[in-house]
Formats: C-alpha cells, sequence, structure tokens
C-alpha cells in the first residue's frame, strides 16, 4: 500500500497597511509611481542620532480592527523589538517589530475559517535594495506591516489559496491593506520531517505552485531516504522550483533587544471596544443581508460580494426606486461586461460610475421608453464616466410606423436574404432584424421588428 504523507501547511502573511503616513515617522507611504527616494527623511533612513516618533495612530487602528476580524486577542502594553540583520536594505541594522523570542505579540489567538491564528503583530518595512545595480530605494523603509501567522493545519495548495483568497476580500472590507501592494506571503511545508519555509511568494498563482512542488519534493527525498532538515527556500518562479536559501537561522541569531526609544505599545479596552463597534460589515455579512433584504439569488449574491465596489453600488442601486432583484443583471452582466471589455474596475481612480445613471437607463427600458439593446449600447459609453441618459436626445424607442419603414428598406436592400427566407432559411431572418438594429440605432423594438418583417416578407 501506498504511503500517505501528513502534509502540513501554515502561512505567514505580510500585508501593507493602508494608512497615509510611514510607522515611525511623517513621510507619506509611498505609491509605485514616485521616483526613488523621494518619500524619505533621516527617521525612516535610519541616519545617526534619529530617533523613532510614535507609532502611527492609524496603522494601530487598522492593525486592531484587522485583528478583531481573525477574533484574535488584543494584548496591550507591549514591547518593540529591535531585530537585527545584516542586510542592504536595513540602514539601522535592525527592523523594528513586535515580534520575536521574548515579545508578546500584539494580537494572539483567533480563527479564520476553521484554521486558527497564532498571532498577529505590527512591524515595520525594510527599504528596497536591488541586487543587480546595488541601488537602494528608501520610499517603502518604515511603512506599516502586520504579519499574520496561522498555525499548520492546511492540508493542500488549493485549501491554502481557496482561504487566502477569502481572506483578502474580507481584508478589502475594512479597507485596512492597501490593495496594489500586494500581500508577502512566507509558506511553511512539512511532510515526513521537519519543516521548510519557503519565503517571499508575492501572488497566489506562485503560493500554489510552490506548495504543490515542494510538498512533491519532500515526497520523493522520503523516497530516496533522505532526511528532511529545517531549511529556508525561495521559489524560484522560472523554474518553477523551490531552491535552498539557507539552513534556517535560529531565531537568537536576531538578537532581539527591546527598543529603549519606544514606550510599550498601549492599546486601550475603550479603544478596542470602539473600533470593534465600528467594524463594517464582513463578506459573509453583506451576503446574508443581500439575500433577505432582496431575496435575490446566491449566485447574484455571490458575484455581488465578492467585490465590495461593486456590491456597494448595488445597495446605492436600489435606492434609486428599482426592483434591483428584477434588474439585477444590469449590475451583475451589463456592468461587469463594459467594466471587462474596458480592462476596468469600479475601483480604478479614472472609473466613474453613478448608480443614479445606471437607474435612469433602467427606468427608460422599464416603461418602455427605450430598447434593452439601447441602453445596452448606451452603457458601453459609461466607461470611464457615466452621464445622465436623461439628457441624451436620440434614443427613445421608435414608433411603429418608423420600423415599418426601416423593415422596407432592409427588404429592399437585402433581396439574397429575403430570398434564402423566403426558401426556408431561418437564419435569415435574424439577419433581417440585425439590419433594422443597425438601421434604427438599436431604437426599434425587438419584438416589433420582428412581427413587421414577418409580416412583409
Ligand atoms: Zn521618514
Amino acid at each position: 500500500m501506498e504511503k500517505t504523507f501528513p502534509v502540513k501547511i501554515g502561512l505567514e502573511i505580510h500585508g501593507y497597511l493602508n494608512t497615509r503616513e510611514k510607522l515611525f515617522c511623517k513621510c507619506l507611504v509611498p505609491s509605485i509611481s514616485d521616483p526613488p527616494n523621494s518619500r524619505i527623511c533621516p527617521i525612516c533612513t535610519g541616519q545617526p542620532g534619529s530617533k523613532p516618533m510614535l507609532p502611527n495612530e492609524e496603522a494601530v487602528i487598522k492593525f486592531v480592527q484587522i485583528a478583531l476580524l481573525l477574533k484574535s486577542k488584543i494584548n496591550s502594553g507591549v514591547y518593540w523589538y529591535r531585530k537585527h540583520y545584516d542586510w542592504a536594505d536595513l540602514p539601522k541594522g535592525y527592523q523594528l517589530t513586535i515580534s520575536g523570542t521574548h515579545a508578546t505579540p500584539c494580537a494572539t489567538g483567533g480563527k479564520f475559517l476553521g484554521i486558527n491564528i497564532i498571532e498577529a503583530h505590527l512591524e515595520e518595512d525594510p527599504a528596497q535594495w536591488n541586487p543587480e545595480s546595488g541601488g537602494i530605494n528608501y520610499n517603502r523603509s518604515g511603512s506599516p506591516l502586520i504579519e499574520i501567522v496561522t498555525a499548520p493545519e492546511f492540508s493542500s495548495s488549493t485549501e491554502v489559496i481557496e482561504w487566502l483568497k477569502n481572506l483578502i476580500l474580507m481584508l478589502s472590507y475594512v479597507k485596512a491593506i492597501r490593495k496594489n501592494a500586494g500581500i508577502k506571503v512566507d509558506v511553511n511545508v512539512s511532510t515526513y520531517g521537519d519543516r521548510a519555509e519557503i519565503k517571499n511568494l508575492n501572488s497566489l498563482e506562485n503560493i500554489k505552485k510552490a506548495i504543490d512542488y515542494e510538498i512533491k519534493r519532500q515526497i520523493e527525498n522520503y523516497e530516496k531516504g533522505v532526511e528532511q532538515k529545517r531549511e529556508t527556500l525561495s521559489f524560484d518562479e522560472k523554474l518553477g522550483k523551490t531552491i535552498k536559501m539557507r539552513e534556517k537561522e535560529q531565531a537568537k541569531d536576531y538578537r532581539f533587544i527591546k527598543d529603549p526609544d519606544l514606550p510599550p505599545l498601549e492599546i486601550s479596552k475603550k479603544v478596542v471596544e470602539k473600533i470593534k463597534h465600528s467594524l463594517p460589515e464582513t463578506p459573509k455579512q453583506k451576503l446574508e443581508k443581500l439575500l433577505k433584504k432582496f431575496s435575490i439569488g446566491e449566485k447574484d449574491a455571490k458575484i455581488l460580494t465578492k467585490n465590495l465596489e461593486l456590491v456597494e453600488f448595488f445597495e446605492e442601486l436600489a435606492k434609486e426606486g428599482i426592483d434591483v432583484k428584477k434588474n439585477i443583471s444590469w449590475v451583475t452582466i451589463e456592468l461587469l461586461r463594459i467594466l471587462n471589455w474596458n480592462k476596468k474596475t469600479l475601483e480604478d481612480a479614472d472609473v466613474d460610475i453613478k448608480p443614479k445613471h445606471l437607474a435612469e437607463l433602467i427606468i427608460l427600458v422599464e416603461r418602455g421608453k427605450i430598447t434593452p439593446l439601447k441602453a445596452k449600447q448606451i452603457m458601453n459609453d459609461f466607461v470611464p464616466k457615466s452621464f445622465s441618459v436623461l439628457e441624451k436626445g436620440d434614443i427613445e424607442k421608435m414608433p411603429r410606423e418608423a420600423v415599418e419603414n426601416i423593415c422596407r428598406q432592409v427588404i429592399d436592400e437585402n433581396p439574397h436574404a429575403v430570398e434564402d427566407f423566403k426558401k426556408g432559411k431561418k437564419e435569415s431572418l435574424n439577419y433581417l432584424i440585425g439590419q433594422v438594429m443597425k438601421l434604427s440605432n438599436r431604437r426599434a423594438d425587438f419584438k416589433v421588428a420582428t412581427e413587421v418583417l414577418k409580416k412583409l416578407l
């Protein structure tokens, strides 16, 4: 019988907290478009004599929000530690963190979708070192990070990816993580021996590939009789392989010491309670609300709740006095269609589509003033910026006589199709209807056009 391996996978997830300023100075958190070293000061570049300012309150609040969503216990009065290592990206020679051998993390315990959380803590990001040019960009240095550590309770890459997708979605609902900065994940995998840690995976795709490769590699090693020691690996995207970086440093190698410049981080019960009460709905709560309040189908509700901006758009649309249940496909199909076509999302800064404008269109269709096809055609122009259709002329549905005139014109201009139809080729009728729609600028009603054409033919 084939041996089965007790695969255990744990994650350390690093996310950039969504704050205006860095953790210990007043520098703005950089965006990708900022020129190198344009968001820096003596503190975040580790100049001799500079001391950290008190930690950014906004970062602490975002941290607490996330910890509460993970059902973790918030610890107050915890110390900042210096985690020492010697690397070009670390100007001070240490990173400030609330973790390490002696530390009490800012949050402990918790659970999310069946997986236990060991701890979550705050820390600062190092700078960015380019190993090819040797250049260092300090923009990132000192940005606030959250690290979430899970218990090694996943048993496959599929489970990990599904869980991470849900975590990312939930974090997007509280807007606590910077969306475009992405997340970085260290994954530890154990099968028969000690665990191997794969560092710095930056996409779901790479996480999946790295885990699958690593499980296979360890099982092959077992069959060869190789002992699995604790080790640190990196994932080579091009080769699709995990590669040995070093034997795992023991935690003491970091020479953790309490930072003498910073007081312990106090997070009072009162503040925690306040944050708890102001937490927005989670995706799960939102889904339940949609099902109950609007009695829409579960499939549609799931499409909506997968994206905060989309579900908020839908909720705004519902306030415009239209039957959203009946008209849901205008959001779940048509709106997504025009966004996808333009490779845009509602979050994009240059996209401005107002629920009010879509509501106007839907109301005109419902009242029979314009055809659904015409409405879809108008919607095509809603990206990047929607407009009031009521202010736009030449859209209303055509009167029957006008449709008849166009049908006559189409019949005159398409003798071949007419002949084919008369010979029994049914598809020719669709072609002729298409021509009527085109000539009428989609203002002819589909039913009327079909009826009239059939009659005239
Ligand atoms: Zn700074």
